[in-house]
């Protein structure tokens, strides 16, 4: 039986001509896309931890994270100016004056900044302070957002919508690609299942990192924060990430003498745990007969729909999945 709208994995090279694997040979069957973002590879040879506050609160609080975070090794501060919230009445993060501390904090540390933004008249303001942009689980399917977000030029790390199928989650990458930015880092943070909320937050889907890159040439990293919502929890479901093959992993970090976190401090860890998670992350670094093959397709070989989109080409390297 056929049923409108439904469309299944076969699809994806229709759905996502841009950014399948199938559409798109000269990344072969293992090869990835290397994600730049002020030198930091996603999809190169080292896993990317980013470390960072739920939300910035504080200048103090910020800073004093972002250094711990870069003490414990991790090489990207994370930290959400404005915060999509259940509640409208609770804290909806500190906005404008938010950006300016994330921007404090890159100075006094060197870490460039992953942020989110949930409003497409804010991609402006947001993509001024952030060296990457944050499209929220809620937001996947914001179709508008995707797309201004695509004409800013800023890598993207696009987290998968809680109840999305990975179809839809292509899909919605692709919307970016389509505006002629293929700078997208796909972010698993957990989807809904029928035990959600009983032991942990969501359920994280380790599985899809695998079928991911089997469809896709885009890096992928994991929220093991949000996706299990326990902090004791965070670091055996980051190394389970590594172990299937994810490209790094985006962790909430809190410091209690900054005061007790505004928003998801039961899934926060401090910052020992965090570079205990870094040393399981460094240690599996790839061989280098492995990795990094530089390579670009023959412009010739490239279908159409590529042509326009081909300058945008970067470095590939060839990980083992
Ligand atoms: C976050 O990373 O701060 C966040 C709100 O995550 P998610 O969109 O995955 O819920
Ligand atoms: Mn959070």
């Amino acid at each position: 039986m056929r049923i409108a709208g439904q469309v299944s994995l076969d699809d994806i090279p229709n759905i996502c001509p841009l950014l399948s694997r199938a559409v798109n040979p000269q990344y072969g069957e293992k090869g990835t896309r290397v994600v730049d973002v002020a030198g930091v590879r996603f999809g190169g040879e080292q896993a990317v931890v980013i470390g960072g506050p739920c939300a910035v609160e504080s200048h103090a609080q910020t800073v004093g994270l972002a250094r711990a975070v870069k003490r414990a090794g991790a090489v990207m501060l994370r930290g959400g100016a404005y915060k999509p919230r259940t509640s409208p009445h609770d804290f909806q993060g500190s906005g404008l004056e938010g950006l300016c501390i994330l921007s404090v904090a890159r100075e006094e540390t060197g870490l460039p900044i992953v942020t989110e933004v949930m409003d497409p008249r804010m991609v402006g303001e947001v993509a001024r302070v952030a060296d990457m942009l944050q499209i929220g689980s809620r937001n996947m399917h914001n179709y508008s957002l995707l797309a201004e977000v695509g004409r800013v030029g800023k890598p993207i790390l696009l987290k998968r919508g809680m109840s999305a199928s990975l179809c839809e989650w292509l899909g919605a990458a692709e919307y970016i690609a389509k505006q002629g930015n293929l700078n997208i880092v796909l972010c698993e943070r957990g989807i809904r299942g029928f035990p959600s909320g009983e032991y942990s937050r969501y359920v994280l889907d380790l599985n899809v990192i695998p079928a991911a890159k089997m469809l896709t040439f885009l890096p992928i990293v994991v929220d093991p924060s949000h996706a299990t919502g326990v902090s004791a929890m965070v670091e055996p479901a980051s190394r389970a990430a590594l172990e299937m093959g994810s490209h790094g992993l985006l962790i909430e970090v809190a410091d209690y003498t900054f005061g007790e976190p505004k928003c998801d401090g039961l899934q926060a860890i401090d910052a020992a745990t965090l570079a205990r998670i870094v040393e399981f992350a460094r240690a599996r670094r790839e061989e280098p007969e492995v990795r990094s093959q530089k390579t670009v397709a023959a412009a010739a070989n490239l279908p159409r729909h590529r042509r326009e989109v081909r300058s945008q080409e970067s470095e590939v390297s060839s990980l083992p999945t």
